[in-house]
């Protein structure tokens, strides 16, 4: 396994319960180190740019208004095998499919609000880091 970096949004629904120290915790405890993380209010065409692979879905719309409703903590995940860890962490994204002990199961409201976000592949990890962090954020 290697060392990777990958990208994590503690959605709305989870900042607004007051669960950001939680979430935190269940990626610490799994090997991942927040090497750079910050609370931000997403514009709406930050958010459109984001999830514009989704673009076409019939639940895009709600998925954006979701997102801008109120702040997100966005951060970057370092680990061995942190991509896949961080999927693992966090659960399937619909949580009643979600295995016991995730992030999902434990703290998800529905399959929109989810609690958070994480890349799927090497690639969109890189472009999700970019889209959010600079390199100099990247303190390590
Ligand atoms: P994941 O976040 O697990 O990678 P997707 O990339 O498929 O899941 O979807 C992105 C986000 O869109 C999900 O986390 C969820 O917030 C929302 N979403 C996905 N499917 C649905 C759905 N069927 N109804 C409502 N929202 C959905
Ligand atoms: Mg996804």
């Amino acid at each position: 396994m290697a060392l990777e970096r990958t990208f994590s949004i503690i959605k709305p629904d989870a900042v607004r319960r007051n669960l950001i120290g939680k979430i935190v915790t269940k990626f610490e405890e799994a090997g991942l180190t927040p090497i750079a993380l910050k609370k931000i209010h997403m514009t709406r065409a930050q958010a459109e740019g984001f999830y514009a692979v989704h673009k076409e879905r019939p639940f895009f719309g709600e998925l954006v208004e979701q997102m801008i409703a109120s702040p997100v903590v966005v951060q970057v995940l370092e680990g061995e095998g942190a991509i896949l860890k961080n999927r693992e962490v966090m659960g399937a994204t619909n949580p009643a499919n979600a295995a016991e002990g995730t992030i999902r199961k434990e703290f998800a409201l529905s399959i929109g609000e989810n609690s958070v976000h994480g890349s799927d592949a090497p690639e969109t990890a890189a472009e999700e880091i970019k889209y959010f962090f600079s390199d100099e954020e990247l303190v390590g």
